[in-house]
C-alpha cells in the first residue's frame, strides 16, 4: 500500500531569516510524517511533502504558534504571537549601509 504524497506550499506573514530556518524547520518537523521540508527566507515560503490535508492544518497551527502564519491569514490581537525570527527589526542595517557609501 502506497501513499499519495502531495507537496504544499506555504508563503508565510512576517519576513525570517535564514539563522532562524533551523528551529522553524524543527518545529514543522514535528508534524507526523511531514518530509522534505524546506524553507526559503527570500520568499517568506515554506514547502514540504505531505500525505493528509489535516497535516497541512498542523503545520499551519504551528506557523501561527511560532508567529509566521500563512498569508491572508487574517490576525487578531487575541491571535497574534510575536514572529520567532526577530532578526529583521536590526535591517535598518542597510540604510546605515547607504550613508557610509553617501559620505
Ligand atoms: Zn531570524
Amino acid at each position: 500500500m502506497t501513499m499519495k504524497t502531495s507537496l504544499a506550499r506555504i508563503f508565510v506573514q512576517n519576513p525570517f531569516c535564514t539563522d532562524c530556518i533551523t528551529p522553524i524547520k524543527k518545529r514543522i518537523m514535528n508534524v507526523q510524517n511531514i518530509r522534505n521540508v524546506a524553507l526559503y527566507p527570500s520568499d517568506s515560503l515554506v514547502v514540504f511533502n505531505f500525505n493528509k490535508v489535516n497535516q497541512v492544518s498542523e503545520v499551519l497551527n504551528t506557523l501561527m504558534a511560532l508567529g509566521h502564519p500563512q498569508k491572508g491569514d487574517h490576525i487578531t490581537d487575541e491571535t497574534f504571537v510575536p514572529p520567532l525570527c526577530k532578526c529583521k527589526v536590526h535591517s535598518s542595517n542597510t540604510s546605515m549601509q547607504h550613508q557610509t557609501i553617501l559620505t
